[in-house]
């Protein structure tokens, strides 16, 4: 997609600071970070959100979770705990439509989110 934010950071039109990358997904420092932790995990496939997942893309959903798994262990969070956050559509606060999971941690994280 030429005119998403996420597309262009895959391609490396836009600069991030990449924690992990394959060929299924991406996975870079959010910009604003909300903890100590703060990475956002994108499939490299634009899928604008979670109201897209379909028979044909879904596989990728569960390699998303098995690398946040993966990534929270890199950091040191697996034990202490962690949250890994999707926000669909606007009434959710979704901001950027690429699909993407926020991985929080490093913090006490209070439930429920508002
Ligand atoms: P959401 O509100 O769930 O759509 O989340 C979008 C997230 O993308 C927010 O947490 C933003 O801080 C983050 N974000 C937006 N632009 C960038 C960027 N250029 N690099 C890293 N994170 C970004
Ligand atoms: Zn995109």
């Amino acid at each position: 997609m030429d005119d998403c934010i996420f597309c262009k950071i895959i391609k490396g039109d836009i600069p991030s600071t990449k924690v992990y990358e394959d060929d299924l997904c991406y996975a870079f420092n959010d910009i604003s970070p909300t903890a100590p932790v703060h990475v956002l995990i994108i499939p490299k496939q634009h899928i604008a959100s979670c109201n897209e997942v379909n028979g044909e893309n879904s596989g990728v959903i569960g390699h998303i979770f098995e690398v946040a798994a993966k990534i929270a262990a890199d950091l040191g969070l697996s034990e202490k705990g962690y949250r890994i956050v999707n926000n669909c559509g606007e009434g959710a606060g979704q901001t950027v439509f690429h699909l993407h999971f926020h991985l929080i941690g490093g913090r006490d994280l209070l439930w429920p989110a508002g």
